[in-house]
């Protein structure tokens, strides 16, 4: 077994994912580095974490597939002999942002398997893998992290199938903490807001003139570092009495003002 403690970050070949994973490995963790296409960028994550002195592996896998969950989740237990951390990063938004009176089945069903089918029974799997270690005491306990966002609760017309996935991500966060704390793994929802990467790139114009007029209090891009810094906290324990939490990392955005 590996000695020290071991996470599943998904989609960490780019963005908000690949800084996740930077600062878990940062932290000691071994990281095993999911991504879907991008191997040559998932490899070049797992280069510079071990070329800082940690430990990672890449591993693909469609998060929406059931088989390749379970393969992530297989390859954990095999290479590492453990899981304490799964963090469910992997998300695309709606293909085309269509209006939602145009909005179709096949974006559905498809931003559906990434954001919300592929994290619910990961996080099943992960917390069944964990919990025989924690019973054990191999770990000391175990965390969820779900990479959620503004659109949850805030509507983009143009986006309804990434506004209800990650909405329901928010109850998906409340039901598994609910049942996991009594097995000792605590599972936790990050909101981020505005954040650059390559998801945001199409839309960089817009953010851009929003942002310098006021959208946020905080008057910037988010940064993927940013949310890193918010999943350092929750695995360095700073929330040692708190599960079923949502923590926005969106520079103000969910304040209303008048
Ligand atoms: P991104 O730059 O588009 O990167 C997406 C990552 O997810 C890539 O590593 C990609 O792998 C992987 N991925 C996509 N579909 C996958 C699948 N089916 N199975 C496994 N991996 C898959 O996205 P991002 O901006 O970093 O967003 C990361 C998360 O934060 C998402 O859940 C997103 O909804 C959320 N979020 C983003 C923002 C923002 O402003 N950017 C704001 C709020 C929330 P490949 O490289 O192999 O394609």
């Amino acid at each position: 077994m590996h000695n020290h403690p071991v996470s599943l970050v998904t989609g960490a070949s780019r963005g908000i994912g690949s800084a996740i994973a930077k600062s878990l490995g940062a932290l000691e963790h071994a990281v095993l580095v999911n991504y879907r296409e991008n191997k040559d960028l998932a490899d070049a994550v797992v280069t510079e974490i071990i070329n800082a002195g940690g430990d990672a592996v890449s591993v693909q896998g469609d998060v929406g597939c059931g088989e390749d969950r379970q393969r992530l989740i297989v390859e954990s237990l095999d290479r590492f002999g453990r899981l304490d951390v799964l963090v469910n990063n992997a998300g695309i938004t709606s293909p085309g942002r269509v209006d939602l009176l145009e909005a179709s089945e096949i974006s559905w069903d498809a931003v559906f398997a990434t954001n919300l089918k592929g994290p619910f029974f990961l996080s099943q799997q992960a917390a069944l893998a964990m919990m025989p270690l924690i019973h054990e005491e191999q770990i000391p306990g175990g965390k969820i992290i779900n990479i959620s966002s503004l659109s949850s609760y805030a509507a983009s017309v143009n986006r309804a199938d990434y506004c209800l996935t990650k909405a329901a991500m928010g109850m998906m966060t409340k039901l598994f903490g609910c049942r996991l704390a009594e097995e000792k793994i605590q599972v936790f929802e990050l909101c981020p807001g505005i954040i650059d990467s390559d998801m945001t790139s199409p839309v960089k114009e817009k953010y851009n003139s929003l942002i310098s007029g006021g959208l946020t209090p905080i008057r910037r891009w988010g940064v993927p570092e940013d949310v890193a810094k918010a999943v350092m906290a929750i695995v360095s324990d700073s929330f040692p009495f708190s599960t079923g939490e949502c923590i926005n990392v969106d520079g103000g955005f969910h304040i209303r003002s008048i």
